[in-house]
């Protein structure tokens, strides 16, 4: 479909009031530019070396690792399919400027993932809520009344028939060829690996792509326990499904085992009942008996693809998503190390350089940004997952403030269990005073991400009760200082709120603390523009593969 340059500006223009038909609004041979108002955007992301030390892996680990690599490269693409309808090499092509370019490239498409999703190249209008997974003409209501099999499947895009019915289409057969390539590799990848059990989880991976049923390499990969090498490798989250989250998409990461590290945090885990005894609640508020089963993991990360490489990076993953595998073996944690290490030296530092006071700046320690990033994964399992007065369970009863409240929580007892194990010894590294500084500093980067998400609003009402709490403080210089002593007092007091709002199930309550507190003041916009104006990165993107990694 040609169109004339002024027609499609038109288009876009209009495009908030006609959302559908947006395939035709861009030519196939005029250049793609970036509107004006982005230019500062494209800086945002810092580059970062994506290295492993690989001379421990043996000649076929090497070669595994080699393998696992080209299929990533194939999963990326599928992402590119799911996320966005043009082809990929001719939509890159069209864009000249060779910084544009990379910034389409870390969006996979023309929409700003760390900005909502907004257009930021010409000819573009919105991104429709449910990516490619969907048709570009289907609404919300006629998907809600349409019946066809596996309407609300994980493993399918939803098409139409040649009547213009809806049906669903599998994975495997939508993308059979690159599935069957991926899958082919995967297959030889095995022939590659030592170790039994992983070698086992790639065939029966394999064999998922190819038949849409993950569940028995789910399994497969929750009982391997001594592989040097993983590979978190297919449709996985369901994220970029913001129609209705049902449709999981393509991503992948490459990991090594940090082994040395993994051995720390298994040591962890055991503590949870006793530090579940301890919460500062009463007693009604922790009936509940946590797990002591979590199998919590250090890695380096060799390559990132698909989903997990678009926008902001994920630096520690829970998996798996399927609740029966989790019933029956709990899920797996994975601290991201060099990645995590990357976001705190190309972030946490200059944010600490801009915003705390100079005495405290050697307070925010790597240490304890990995601990802070890992106890919040593992304070999830501390608490209470069902109201103690019928209201089902905490879910259920907090409605759309649940996962806020839910990520809130995980903030903060993360760092009473800091606390509490730093008392015990169990902790030997740095002093309550990194935590606490680091942590702060970390509200910082995050809030960056954009304080009107349920996890920005969460970080608002934290930082702003911490405020209030005198917590920290502010100077002359709009320079924070955190106060040891209130910060504890503040951290209990939290907590106690929060466990009993969940418990509660108090739906009012909590909607009334995200109203009041879960927005950005005036003092603290100021220090986020500070961070603006000094260009520090907000993520960071990878400059990662086979050359990097000294790989053939
Ligand atoms: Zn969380």
């Amino acid at each position: 479909m040609k169109r004339s340059k002024i027609a499609a500006t038109l288009i876009l223009v209009a495009s908030t009031l006609t959302a559908c038909n947006q395939q035709e609004t861009t030519q196939n041979n005029t250049n793609i530019n970036l509107l004006p108002q982005y230019e500062n955007r494209l800086n945002i992301y810092k580059e970062v070396t994506l290295n492993a030390d690989l001379t421990p892996l043996s000649a076929n680990q090497k070669q595994l690792v080699s393998l696992l690599i080209d299929a990533s490269k194939i999963i990326d693409d599928l992402f590119w399919q799911q996320a966005f309808y043009q082809d990929k090499t001719e939509f890159l092509a069209r864009i000249k400027d060779e910084k544009v370019r990379r910034f389409a490239e870390i969006n996979y498409g023309p929409w700003d993932r760390l900005n909502g999703d907004k257009p930021f190249l010409s000819g573009y209008g919105e991104k429709k809520l449910g990516a490619e997974f969907y048709p570009a003409d289907m609404s919300k209501a006629e998907f809600e009344q349409a019946e066809f099999a596996d309407k609300k499947g994980l493993y399918s895009v939803v098409r139409r028939d040649t009547k213009g019915q809806l049906i669903a289409i599998p994975y495997s057969e939508q993308y059979s060829d690159q599935i069957n390539r991926i899958a082919s590799i995967l297959e030889k990848a095995a022939s590659f690996a030592d170790n039994k059990a992983f070698s086992n989880y790639l065939k029966m991976r394999a064999k998922a792509l190819r038949n849409d049923d993950y569940q028995a390499s789910d399994f497969a990969w929750m009982d391997m326990k001594d592989n040097l090498l993983d590979v978190v490798i297919g449709p996985i989250e369901t994220y970029e499904d913001q129609l209705f989250g049902y449709r999981a998409a393509f991503e992948s990461y490459v990991l090594l085992k940090d082994l040395s590290w993994s051995k720390k945090l298994a040591k962890y885990a055991a503590y949870l009942p006793e530090l579940q005894k301890g919460l500062p609640v009463t007693k009604k508020y922790k009936a509940e008996m946590p797990g002591s089963d979590a199998d919590l993991n250090a890695y380096e990360v060799i390559y990132y693809a698909g989903h997990a490489n678009s926008g902001g990076k994920t630096i520690a993953i829970n998996l798996p998503n399927d609740e029966e595998v989790q019933l029956k073996k709990g899920t797996r944690r994975l601290q991201l190390k060099n990645a995590m290490r990357a976001k705190f030296d190309a972030i946490m530092l200059p944010i600490a350089e801009q915003l705390i006071v100079p005495e405290q700046r050697k307070n925010v320690t790597f240490t304890a940004f990995f601990a802070n990033t890992m106890f919040h994964e593992v304070a999830h399992g501390l608490g209470i997952k069902n109201t103690i007065n019928n209201k089902g369970t905490v879910r259920q009863a907090l409605k759309e403030h649940a996962s806020a409240l839910e990520e809130g929580k995980a903030d903060i007892l993360g760092l009473y269990m800091v606390r509490q194990l730093l008392a015990k010894g169990v902790i030997d590294e740095g002093k309550l005073e990194d935590y606490y500084t680091t942590f702060l500093t970390g509200i910082f980067r995050s809030v960056r991400f954009g304080a009107s998400s349920a996890h920005g609003k969460a970080n608002m009402v934290r930082f702003n009760y911490f405020a209030e709490q005198g917590a920290f403080t502010q100077n002359e210089q709009g320079l924070y200082r955190v106060d040891v002593d209130k910060m504890t007092e503040a951290i209990d007091s939290l907590s106690k709120l929060i466990l009993m709002l969940q418990g509660n199930g108090d739906y009012q309550g909590v909607d009334k603390l995200v109203k009041e507190s879960g927005i950005v003041k005036p003092e603290l916009a100021k220090s986020l523009a500070k961070l603006e104006s000094a260009n520090i990165p907000v993520d960071i993107v990878f400059k990662q593969g086979k050359k990097v990694l000294g790989l053939k």
